[in-house]
């Protein structure tokens, strides 16, 4: 863990106003992040004013397209140009209820980083997977999706966040022994390809993560951080999560 700095991201899906971005911004922006990178990923339109208040902000998801004709969609290249450096993809929200594929994701993983945006590429199993024991499998396609279209050495610029589908928004919470089974997982699958990127990429872990449970998730030696939904709604439940990492 000593090499890879740890990472706590908010993803406030539709969800936030400018009244938070406030609040969040006066007491996140006191926290010294030589430790830990903040980010908070806030719907498109509240992106700048996060920015602007001295955040570090990023998007929940990018076309896969160029700027053109794609009414509704948003493009990396702009995103960038507000000053975010990052985006989520593969969130599986977009996956769910967007119909992401695999592919899809690799696509916009791809433009993403065409565009100096690093990806956070978001994968985990559903409830009926892990009971078919599938877990290993599902993420390692989601990962492997983004392998086959881009090379390995494309993860290098890039965090892998595992975040299991019956965890997310469920309140309940893999275990930090559930979780950390999948990130040596996923790292020791990595490691085969790219020992290297495997050692140095940040694997955060999501899925009903709160200022009770983040201590001990992000003691795990593979867990270098969390991806935070609900929880990073609230200033301090958010605070005291970045402050455990
Ligand atoms: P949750 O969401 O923390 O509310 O479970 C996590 C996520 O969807 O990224």
């Amino acid at each position: 863990m000593a090499q890879r700095k740890p990472m706590v991201a908010g993803n406030w899906k539709m969800n936030g106003s400018l009244e938070l971005v406030s609040e969040l911004a006066e007491v996140i922006t006191k926290i010294d992040t030589s430790d830990v990178d903040i980010l908070v990923f806030p719907p498109f339109p509240l992106v700048k004013s996060a920015l602007d208040a001295g955040l570090k902000a990023g998007a929940q998801t990018v076309s896969e397209n160029n700027a053109g004709a794609f009414t509704g969609e948003v493009d990396a290249q702009l995103i960038h140009a507000l000053g975010a450096n990052y985006t989520l993809v593969g969130h599986s929200e977009r996956r769910a209820i967007y119909g992401e594929s695999n592919e899809t994701v690799a696509a916009k993983f791809a433009k993403a980083q065409e565009n100096n945006l690093t990806p956070i590429l978001c994968v985990g199993e559903s409830e009926q997977e892990r009971e078919q024991e599938l877990t290993e499998q599902v993420v390692w396609q989601q990962i492997d999706a983004i392998i086959s279209k881009l090379g390995v050495d494309a993860l290098a610029n890039s965090v892998i966040a595992y975040e299991p589908v019956w965890a997310i928004g469920t309140g309940k919470t893999a275990s930090p022994e559930q979780a950390q089974a999948v990130h040596k997982f996923i790292r020791s699958k990595l490691a085969e390809l790219n020992s290297e990127l495997a050692a140095k990429i940040q694997l955060l872990y999501g899925g009903s993560v709160n200022e009770n449970n983040s201590e001990q998730l992000f003691a795990q030696p593979d867990i270098d951080g969390g991806l935070i939904g609900g929880a990073s709604l609230k200033a301090n439940s958010f605070a005291t999560i970045c402050n455990s990492a």
